[in-house]
């Protein structure tokens, strides 16, 4: 889902294309996804049509903002319907120099948008007001952001979905990884699930302790899940992980 038109910084190497300029966005994407995809995509004739009980819905959702507070603070009521279902999703985006991918959300497996908000709050009680004036500020125009940048969390946010739609745990499961620009230092943020989060993730993860020193963390990111939930998900291919939920 996209929306608005296509602007002239949209296109991009293996994107939209210069002809895409003024269409619609979500049209120019489907039209890139098929140029890109070898075979027609398999058709539901009405002859069978698609169970409606018991449907797996999605496997994943990948939620890519285009608005910079959204990115950097990413709303656990905009997601709401992803944890109510037991839908994963991954955030990725770009806010002015920075390159996010993560968390993906297993939901209450791993840290989410709540956990993160939570967490946030734990370290800066004013966070909450800080986000509410953020988000009831005028709506900004999408600004342009580094290409190679935006290529690169594309490509990683790419790579993250399919290592898990192939079954496995990426590192972005319970972490953000983060670049930014100039220096281009790639790092991992933990998201931790928190236990004021209505996920219960934190709940799932027992044993595992948040700490007052976030810093201390940084370098275990790469370690999370725990390996309790890794093992559980490697029983568990992507397409059944709602089934159990
Ligand atoms: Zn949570």
């Amino acid at each position: 889902m996209d929306g608005g038109r296509v602007e002239p910084w949209d296109v991009a190497p293996g994107g939209l294309p210069p002809e895409a300029v003024g269409d619609r966005r979500d049209e120019s994407a489907r039209r890139a996804v098929r140029r890109a995809a070898p075979d027609r995509p398999p058709r539901r004739s009405a002859a069978h049509p698609p169970p409606e009980e018991g449907d797996p819905g999605f496997s994943l959702v990948i939620v890519a903002p285009r608005d910079d507070i959204a990115v950097h603070a990413p709303d656990p009521a905009a997601a709401e319907p992803l944890m109510s279902s037991g839908t994963p999703h991954l955030y990725a985006g770009v806010v002015e120099g920075t390159g996010v991918v993560g968390p993906l959300v297993l939901p209450g497996e791993t840290g989410c948008a709540g956990c993160l908000h939570e967490s946030r709050t734990d370290r800066d009680p004013t966070w909450p007001r800080l986000v509410a004036q953020w988000r009831s500020g005028k709506q900004r125009q999408v600004r342009p952001c580094d290409l190679a940048l935006a290529t690169t969390v594309a490509g990683l946010a790419a790579a993250h979905a399919l290592a898990f739609l192939d079954g496995r745990v990426p590192s972005t499961a319970g972490a953000r990884w983060e670049v930014s620009l100039p220096a281009l230092h790639w790092h991992a943020r933990p998201v931790w699930a928190h236990p004021a989060c209505p996920c219960a993730a934190a709940e799932r993860g027992k044993g595992e302790h948040l700490s007052e020193d976030g810093e201390s963390h940084e370098t275990m990111a790469v370690q999370r899940p725990s390996e309790q939930c890794r093992e559980a998900a490697a029983k568990r291919p992507a397409g059944t992980w709602r089934a159990h939920v």
